[in-house]
């Protein structure tokens, strides 16, 4: 296999196997310490640094995404497509909405400027539907 020889193209491994299977399996968008987490209870010898590097691994083959909303930590999400979050500013959970990308923004962006732009993405922020039921709950 060419490919091999090249050494460039990276392999689904074992590990990034199980890590990629926990975050599909979760609609949280978690850190890379929750992640760890849960792989450590099928590789309980796996450290947070192999994690965090299978990671980027899966980000840079295009399985995962990587969510930097410019809080202290990213967030990580097992559907590579773009789609669109929502933040909340109470507590900072990272939830999906669920509506078509406008791919036609790119097109606009790319008729404005001089760049070349190729994607975008796009976060709505407000307060998530249990930080406000608690809060009416608690008057
Ligand atoms: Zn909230
Ligand atoms: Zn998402």
């Amino acid at each position: 296999m060419s490919e091999l020889k090249r050494g460039k193209k990276k392999r689904m491994t074992k590990q990034r196997k199980i890590i990629l299977d926990v975050l599909k399996n979760t609609k949280i968008h978690p850190t890379a310490d929750w992640v760890y987490d849960q792989v450590r209870e099928v590789l309980p010898n796996i450290s947070l640094g192999t994690v965090y590097r299978n990671l980027k691994v899966l980000k840079e083959m295009g399985e995962i995404m990587e969510l930097d909303f410019g809080s202290t930590y990213s967030r990580f999400d097992g559907n590579p497509e773009n789609h669109y979050h929502f933040v909340c500013n109470d507590c900072e959970r990272v939830y999906d909405v669920e509506m078509p990308t406008n791919e036609t923004l790119v097109q606009k962006a790319n008729n404005v400027t001089d760049h070349d732009v190729e994607e975008h993405r796009l976060e709505f922020y407000g307060m998530c539907r249990e930080c406000r039921e608690r809060s009416t709950a608690e008057g």
